[in-house]
């Protein structure tokens, strides 16, 4: 039987975070925002894994993983 690739998750390292704004700014479907100054992922269900996000932080503060 032919295996079904999962979508990949969006996982966030809020330590890392500097609250450049950048994924924020990127990402096309607008689940990205900052909370306290660190970043929140608002609607997993929505992201499209373009990877914007972790191509685009400077910090490595978010990241997409593969889900088991
Ligand atoms: S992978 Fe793309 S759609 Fe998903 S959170 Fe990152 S920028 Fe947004
Ligand atoms: S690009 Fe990285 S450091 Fe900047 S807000 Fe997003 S997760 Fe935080």
């Amino acid at each position: 039987m032919a295996k079904v690739k999962k979508k990949k998750l969006v996982k966030t390292m809020p330590e890392w975070c500097k609250a450049c704004g950048i994924c924020v700014a990127f990402c096309p479907v607008k689940i990205l925002k900052l909370e306290n100054d660190k970043i929140v992922v608002t609607d997993q269900e929505k992201c499209t894994n373009c990877m914007l996000c972790e191509m685009r932080c400077p910090d490595y503060a978010i990241y997409l993983e593969e889900q088991e």
